[in-house]
């Protein structure tokens, strides 16, 4: 029996823009849009950027103002996780509530992983997910004091970049070699290394953390308790403030509870379907069959909740469109600007063009005679070109790293999607 309904789980980007585009396409039946976090959707990029550096307001965060979801009669209820789901039924269970639905989209996306060492040090540990997360870490961050990041990823780069900024002593502890190892591999992870190092971070690789114990506060009680991080090397770093960037787990108990395919993620088709036909997933949490690179994949980035947000929605609708956008994402550190498009891992085939040392580089990682991935940095013209060159089904590798044939020139006719 039809409820008339649309039900939205998760009030990220990906839900936000789920329910944007299910009225921007002419649905005009109920719409519910739930969300465990009390605010209004909000974007996650600046809570380790600007927001974090006190440069922009949460406000500017929003997906949308609140009148939107008013305007557009879209039901929220926030600070509210939705508890349970009945496939069979067609219900999701909020607080009290129990809403029936025709279709619905689960994007509840990803929480931070813990470090169990330092949750029982007794020491105050700062991870970064949500708004408040990132309040803490700002009010932490004063000159002079000593911030230590656990995890040489995305966000222990940008809260390292944005804490040496505001004048903090900042160390990185990252177990590989290099940091960003396993997305850029560990010859570009190598140069963002020498940037933070070049700003004064003390980057230590191939480090792993042995114990995490506290220290006797000193400051307010705002402050916090400091820690003591040993490492395996015998040494011990003290931390003003210890923050833990190690990684995000997808949110799939309710999923799972619920008898939904999972494994790393909700498991989707190409068209974000899950293995019940009603139910649709976006964003962090969906593992999605991806054609352009012959398998599932899981992304956890800006852009992929936004586009998979919007695309779930026209397939909610019946669209039975395949979701087949090139992942992208992009970071801000110091000043460096860099935007990363298609998904690789590793040092296999990179090929690097431009000189890194003048701050100005591209750089593809090419598997047979396609490029999987590619990215620039502070050159921001060349973005098309990174996108026609993954996109393109060959490419003269041979013309990739001839540093006479302009970028554009690549590939002759691009094919972007
Ligand atoms: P991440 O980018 O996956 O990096 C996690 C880092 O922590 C890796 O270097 C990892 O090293 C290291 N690590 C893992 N376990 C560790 C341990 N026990 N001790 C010390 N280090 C450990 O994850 P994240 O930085 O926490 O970010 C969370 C999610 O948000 C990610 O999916 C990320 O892509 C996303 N995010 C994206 C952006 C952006 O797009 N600019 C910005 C911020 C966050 P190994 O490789 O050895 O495991």
């Amino acid at each position: 029996m039809s409820s008339g309904a649309f039900v939205v789980v998760g009030a990220g980007l990906a839900g936000a823009t789920a329910v944007a585009t299910l009225r921007e396409q002419g649905y005009d039946g109920r719409l519910v849009l739930v969300g465990a976090e009390p605010h209004l959707p909000y974007e996650r990029p600046p809570l380790s950027k600007a927001y974090l550096a006190g440069q922009a307001s949460f406000e500017d965060a929003f997906v949308h103002p609140a009148e939107f979801y008013d305007t557009r009669d879209v039901e929220l209820r926030l600070g509210a996780p939705a508890t349970g789901l009945d496939l069979e039924a067609h219900t999701v269970k909020v607080g009290g509530e129990r809403f029936g639905y025709d279709r619905l989209l689960l994007a509840t996306g990803s929480t931070a992983r813990r470090l169990p060492s330092a949750d029982r040090s007794g020491a105050t540990v700062a991870y970064l997910r949500t708004v408040e997360d990132s309040d803490r870490i700002r009010a932490a961050l004063r000159p002079g004091r000593r911030v230590v990041v656990v995890g040489g990823g995305w966000i222990g780069l940008e809260v390292a970049a944005t804490a040496r900024t505001a004048g903090c002593d900042v160390v990185v502890v990252e177990p590989l070699a290099e940091p960003l190892t396993r997305v850029l591999g560990p010859t570009v992870g190598r140069l963002f290394a020498d940037l933070h190092r070049a700003h004064g971070v003390e980057v230590r690789t191939s480090t792993a953390v042995t114990g995490i114990r506290s220290r006797p506060p000193t400051g307010t009680p705002a402050d916090g308790v400091p820690a003591v991080v040993e490492l395996d090397d015998g040494t011990a770093v003290q931390a003003d403030l210890l923050v833990v960037g190690i990684g995000a787990v997808p949110t799939t108990e309710l999923a799972e509870a619920a008898g939904l395919e999972v494994g790393d993620g909700v498991l989707a088709d190409e068209t974000l379907r899950t293995s019940h036909p009603d139910v649709f997933v976006a964003g962090d949490l969906a593992n999605a069959w991806h054609a352009r690179f012959g398998r599932r994949l899981r992304v956890e980035h800006w852009h992929n909740a936004k586009a998979q947000g919007a695309t779930a929605a026209r397939n909610m609708l019946g669209a039975e469109e395949p979701h087949d956008h090139l992942p992208y994402f992009f970071t801000d550190q110091y000043d460096l600007g860099m935007e990363y498009v298609g998904h690789a891992g590793g040092d296999d085939g990179l090929v690097l063009r431009g000189d890194p040392g003048s701050g100005v580089y591209t750089a593809f990682w090419a598997t047979g005679d396609r490029v999987s991935a590619a990215m620039h940095v502070n050159d921001w013209d060349a973005t098309p070109s990174l996108r026609a060159i993954v996109g393109a089904d060959h490419v003269d590798l041979a013309r990739l790293r001839d540093p006479a044939v302009p970028l554009g020139e690549v590939v002759a006719s691009p094919t972007v999607p």
